[in-house]
């Protein structure tokens, strides 16, 4: 297998790698391998923005407060003060490096309010902020001359040598050729894993991938019951998970059924505005009781030039696919939006895996507890690739590229699968099961149904992968079904409802 020798190797081109390459790329070379083209990725499709004090009224104290509010109880204090802590820095260097943030009358930062926030500290660019970040921060990664990317280039394994991360196998998918990257520092950013559901607002990259090469890799891996379903993505068969902002409800939208009749004040005093969790299990419960398929967000009451000025593209969105949100309810669901857990790190980004790093959605910090707070993790991306940088320009320099013994190709003697139908259909298995028995509201009896579900299909893709040359669509299966495993013996394994994991029924 082809050798390719590098001073640190990022998997993953979001918020998370991006900005830890540009500070790395200081230290040595840079390689930033990543599976599709280099801006897909969750942090593109963020729309409310990032949290971070800024007003006068606001406070550190009030921000880590309700961090610690809504991970109810689950977080590490240590990492929620850096976190809360290091925000306004983190934003002030995106500003320096040109992304336009919105700005008040008074030419301040104009600040957003979301769910489970105490204040208005969401700092924006209109509803496209992951986009205009995401942007920035390609533009200055590719100017840099001491980062390379690989564009269609999949991570599939970790390589370890003396328990220590040598770095990783990498599919070059266009030329169909695995590469060894051997590096001094692997930084693992793939983001998340809301694929594993039948309905998310995650883009088609999320599946898993980094939790899946942990697991392999026996690296330490926490928190993975708690999943987060964003209480609206838009209810329509060409929306594809679309995100209606939690900013519009910060603006005044309000959840209603289909008549335009709010409902969230019988559920918690904060209404519309609750926390994520407890959005999405009304929204569940009323879709059961008046017995439909979707409940409605109602902006019709809002001033419809603001509407238009605020969120060009929810509403072009909405517009595009025939709802007019200044005069029609919107339509929407919940969606699995975010992974809590992930790979376990300490507080510099490190995994239990000597020289390997886990940064932004993959990672599992101990910020977000059991529930993450809205528009807190692009800024726990940003602070955790910056925490990792500090610590290791600290050692770097006494570093040495470890070398290896000749790489086995996975692929040797096999036959290239004919068609794909059977890859889907399992993946639609896993995404229905999943979202069956191990979505918003959970059962003891359902959890233990999956994993038999689980089990049977992990036999025939076991078979698949035995059997057949690898494709991405196979191994984005295998790490489906390992993300879904985890998920599901996590779940299994906590007997009491805590944050985003809700569980009724035999305990
Ligand atoms: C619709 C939506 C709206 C959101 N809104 C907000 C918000 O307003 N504020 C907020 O704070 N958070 C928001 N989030 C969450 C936030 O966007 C993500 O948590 C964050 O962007 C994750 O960044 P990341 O760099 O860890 O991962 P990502 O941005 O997802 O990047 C992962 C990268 O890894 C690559 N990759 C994956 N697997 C492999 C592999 N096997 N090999 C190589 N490369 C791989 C991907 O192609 C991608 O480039 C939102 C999420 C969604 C989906």
């Amino acid at each position: 297998m082809k050798t390719l020798k590098t001073d640190i190797l990022v998997l993953g081109s979001g918020i998370a790698g991006l900005s830890f390459a540009i500070k790395a790329a200081k230290l040595g070379k840079v390689c930033i391998a990543t599976k599709a083209a280099c801006a897909e990725s969750n942090t593109r499709l963020a729309q409310g923005g990032i949290a971070s004090v800024q007003g006068k009224d606001d406070s550190f104290k009030s921000h880590i407060q309700d961090t610690l509010t809504a991970g109810a109880g689950h977080c590490d204090i240590s990492a929620v003060e850096m976190v809360v802590k290091k925000a306004p820095k983190m934003i002030d260097e995106l500003y320096q490096m040109g992304v336009k943030f919105n700005l008040s009358e008074k030419n301040t930062l104009d600040l957003g309010k979301e769910g489970g926030h105490s204040h208005n500290r969401i700092v924006h660019v209109e509803d496209r902020s992951g986009m205009a970040v995401e942007n920035i921060l390609l533009k200055k990664a590719r100017e840099n001359k001491n980062i390379t990317f690989y564009e269609y280039h999949f991570a599939i394994d970790f390589v370890k040598k003396n328990k220590k991360c040598t770095g990783a196998i990498v599919w070059d998918i266009k030329n169909n050729v695995d590469i060894f990257f051997n590096s001094k520092i692997t930084v693992l950013a793939t983001g998340g894993a809301g694929q594993v559901y039948k309905t998310t607002t995650n883009p088609p990259i999320a599946t898993g991938d980094g939790i899946a090469m942990a697991y392999n890799a026996d690296v330490k891996i926490s928190d993975m019951e708690f999943v987060q379903f964003h209480p609206t993505s838009l209810f329509h068969p060409k929306a594809n998970g679309f995100l209606i902002s939690e900013a519009l409800r910060g603006f005044g939208a309000e959840l209603s059924n289909k008549d335009g009749k709010p409902f969230m004040n019988q559920y918690h005093e904060k209404g519309s505005l609750a926390p994520r969790d407890v959005v999405s299990r009304a929204i569940f419960n009323e879709m059961k009781k008046n017995k439909t398929e979707c409940m409605y967000l109602n902006a019709t009451l809002l001033d419809s030039d603001s509407l238009k000025k605020n969120f060009p593209s929810i509403y072009n969105t909405c517009l595009g696919l025939g709802i007019d949100i200044t005069k029609q309810l919107i339509p929407i669901i919940p969606a699995a939006h975010y992974i809590c857990g992930g790979v376990k790190t300490n507080l510099h980004g490190q995994t239990s895996l000597d020289r390997l790093f886990a940064l932004g959605e993959v990672s599992c910090t101990g910020l977000h507890g059991a529930n993450r707070l809205a528009s807190n993790s692009l800024l726990e991306g940003l602070v955790f690739a910056d925490a990792a940088i500090n610590f290791i320009k600290k050692n770097f320099i006494k570093l040495e590229n470890i070398d290896e013994n000749e790489i086995l190709d996975i692929n040797f003697n096999k036959k290239p699968l004919k068609t794909n139908i059977q890859i889907s259909k399992l993946e639609n298995k896993i995404r229905e099961t999943m979202w069956k028995f191990v979505g918003i509201v959970r059962k003891a009896e359902g959890l233990k149904k999956a994993e038999l579900i689980l089990n049977e299909i992990e036999k025939s893709i076991n078979l698949l992968l035995l059997n057949y040359k690898k494709n991405q669509e196979l191994i984005e299966l295998r790490n489906l079904l390992i993300t879904s495993k985890i998920i599901t013996s996590a779940a299994i394994k906590r007997k009491h409802s805590l944050g985003t994991h809700f569980i009724i029924g035999n305990q």
